[in-house]
Formats: structure tokens, sequence, C-alpha cells
């Protein structure tokens, strides 16, 4: 939904997609030693299969954006937003119900017309092996986030257009205060609420006791107090081939989530590393600072939403029968103006965690590790490798799409890094 960009910007700043640690070495290819890594390589075939999917997705990507703007466009002609609007006021006049009339009719319309973008992508991930969801069960997770999404995006919205109706020049800034909060009890929500409804958890202790001891072992050895019950494992398993781990939650429901792929899938030194890396995420507080730049950046964009919305009205307001910012059917126009400044904001943040959060995450995993894993750089550059290749990452891809889209640094450059790293520098 458009309207979840705010939440996604805070979301991916905040490492949240985190460490795509993808990785396979199977039961028997593990006992051989795998040849040294001195760069990122794929065999033939696989570097086709990375091409193509690196070219179809980031145009898959652009072509998204452009379509939803369109669409946008589509429904402010047409006055969907007016008709939403009277449909929902003969319903009720209470505002707060009108919301939840408003709101989904709305935001099913555009999710429903924006569905071919999400199927070709699950298409895309069924035909490169990356994922074994199948439809039924994939469309069973599609509802599920409409619905979860319908109700925090109405409950949302109706606070929006109640502070714009009481304060129409400082609704802005008043939103603004109040986003943090909201997202950050979004997010202590995530672990222990939202997430559940997709996939199933368990303490990571339960089954990988090597993993625990791994980590607590590196934990100890530079003074940090990693707690068993903050680390879990997710049964990715069933949807996905890929590997993963990550960081979530806020203060009582922080954690370390590694998916059952990545211990299935890597040698222990290799998912001690990528634990490593997520700790790092962990200890140097990147969901507080995270928070805090989406702080900074929210700012800037409420004020330009608030600037734009009033323009667009006093031109177009007639046009499009919108009575006022506060009237409901002002919010095409107001997605439409947030998903430009989204446009805008989209590689500020992805430098943002790619070239700060991410790759001191790297560094703080090397660090953790050169201590106890012998030769710590050829494995760590190992699960780099066994990332890339497994997921397909593209080894060429161009500087401006890593500018523009990446919020991890290239597999590329995070191997020549982590093979040149030295502890005593970083
Ligand atoms: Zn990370």
């Amino acid at each position: 939904m458009r309207f979840r960009w705010v939440l996604s910007l805070a979301l991916v700043l905040c490492g949240f997609t985190s460490l795509r640690s993808e990785a396979q070495v199977s039961a028997g290819t593990n006992l051989q030693a795998p040849a040294p890594v001195t760069h990122y390589s794929l065999p033939p075939d696989k570097l086709a299969k990375a091409h193509a999917l690196y070219t179809v997705r980031t145009t898959l990507h652009f072509a998204e954006t452009l379509y939803g703007l369109l669409l946008l466009l589509f429904i402010l002609r047409f006055q969907l937003g007016a008709k939403f609007r009277n449909f929902a006021e003969r319903v009720t006049r209470i505002r707060f119900v009108q919301a939840f009339v408003f709101v989904p009719l709305l935001t099913l319309t555009i999710d429903v017309l924006s569905l071919p973008f999400s199927l070709y992508g699950h298409h895309l991930s069924l035909q490169y092996g990356l994922s074994v969801q199948h439809w039924p069960s994939w469309f069973w997770d599609w509802t599920k986030s409409e619905l979860i999404g319908l109700f925090i995006g109405s409950l949302l919205l109706w606070l929006l257009y109640a502070l714009i109706r009481k304060s129409p020049t400082r609704w802005w800034f008043y939103s603004w205060l109040l986003v943090m909060p909201i997202m950050i009890f979004l997010m202590w929500l995530m672990p222990v609420v939202l997430d559940p409804v997709f996939n199933k958890f368990e303490p990571l202790a339960k089954d990988h006791m090597d993993l625990v001891i791994a980590t607590q072992k590196i934990a100890n050895a530079v003074g940090v107090t990693m707690p068993n019950d903050r680390m879990f494992l997710m049964k990715a398993s069933e949807k996905v081939t890929t590997a993963n781990a990550y960081v979530t939650g806020v203060g009582s429901t922080a954690r370390v989530v590694v998916w059952d792929t990545t211990a299935q899938q890597m040698t222990v030194p290799e998912t001690t590393f990528v634990i490593g890396h997520e700790m790092g995420h962990y200890v140097l507080h990147h969901i507080r600072k995270g928070l805090t730049f989406a702080s900074i950046l929210m700012f800037f964009g409420f004020w330009l939403a608030y600037r734009c919305i009033n323009w667009f009205i006093a031109r177009w307001g007639n046009a499009f029968h919108i009575r006022g910012a506060a009237d409901w059917a002002s919010l095409p126009a107001l997605m439409l103006i947030a998903s430009l400044i989204g446009f805008v904001a989209e590689p500020i943040a992805n430098n943002f965690s790619r070239a700060r959060i991410e790759h001191q995450a790297d560094i703080y995993g090397l660090k953790i590790t050169s201590g106890i894993t012998p030769d710590y750089r050829q494995v760590a550059a190992q699960s780099f490798q066994n990332l890339g290749e497994h997921s397909l990452s593209y080894p060429y891809p161009s500087k401006l799409m890593v500018f523009w889209l990446y919020d991890h640094p290239d597999i590329s450059s995070r191997i020549d890094f982590t093979l040149h790293f030295d502890p005593n520098k970083n």
C-alpha cells in the first residue's frame, strides 16, 4: 500500500531486511573445503541468470514506481476519491467510521490494480528458484497483509485527517511529532504480533545450541551480553530457498532472528559471522539510529507534503472535486505527493543504510570473529560468496543502481572489503 512508505522507509533505514546472508553448502559438499575466495565470481550459467534477474528486477522497480504514479493520476482523473468519500459520508456521519469505509475502498482499489506487479515478482522468485511458496499460500499471505494494512492504515489516516481538520496549518508538525512514537510502538509490536502471522518462530536454543554457544563465545569475548531469549529461529524454508538473518523489535522485544535456511545451509563459523553482523546492529543501536535518521528525513517530508497538498488543491481541487486538505478525497493527491517524495528519499535512505548501518555491521562482524575464528576473513568472504551465489546477486551492478536501490553494499564490494580488512585500522 502506498501509505506504507513512511513505515517501510523507517524499516529500510533500520536495516530491517538486514544481511541477506544467502549461502548454501549441502551436507555432501560441506565435507570438501571450498576453494579460497579471492573475489566475487559466479559460474557462467549462474552469471547469465543473475544478469537476467538484475535487469528484470531493476526495470520492474522503476516500472512499478511509474505505474503507481499513473494509477494515482487515473484515480484523480476519474474522481474515485470523491466518489468513495460520498459513499463513506452516506454510510455514516461519524468520521472515525468513515475512515474505515473510505481508506479500505481506496487502498484496495490501488492494491488490486497493482497486483500484477506483485504476482510477477513472485513468479520471478519461483522461476529462479528463490522461492518454494505455492500460490495459495502466497495469496493467503497477501490477504493477511492487506487486512493488517487496512486496519492500521485506516486508524492512522483517521488520526492524520483529524489533525488536518484541527490545525490546517500545523498538522504536518503534529503528525511528525506523533509518527515516531507510533513507529516505535509498531516496531515493538512487529516481532511478537505481526511477524508470527506470516512465519513460525522458535528459540534458537531449541535445535541449534551449537549456534547459541558459538554466539555466546564471540559475545563474551567482546564483553557483550547476548541473552539466549533474544535469539530466534524462523522457519523460512517453508517459503524460500534463500538464507537470511535480521534484527528486529525494540526494547523488551529486541532480538536477532536467524532463518532456518541459514542454519541448514551454512557452516557454523559462517553462520557465526552472520550472527556477528546482526549482533553489530543490536549492539551499535542501529534501530535507534535508523529511527532518528528517518525522523529527520520525515520532518522535511511532512513539511513538503503540507506545502504541496495546499498548492495542489488550490490549483486542481475543483477539477477533482476535492473540498480541501481535510476532505477524504484529498488522499489520492496526498499519496501522489508522498510517492514523489518517497522516490527522492529512496536513495537517501538506502545510502544511509548501505554506507553506514550495513557497512558498520560488516566491520563489527569481522572484528568480533577475528579473535575466535581462524581465517575469519576467508570465512566471511565465503559466506558472502554463498550469499551472492544462492540469491543470484549480480557481480557487476551499475554504480547508479547501487546508489539508488541497494540498502546493502553489493557482494563484490563486501568481499573486497572483507579480504583486505585490518582489525587495527577499522
Ligand atoms: Zn545487516
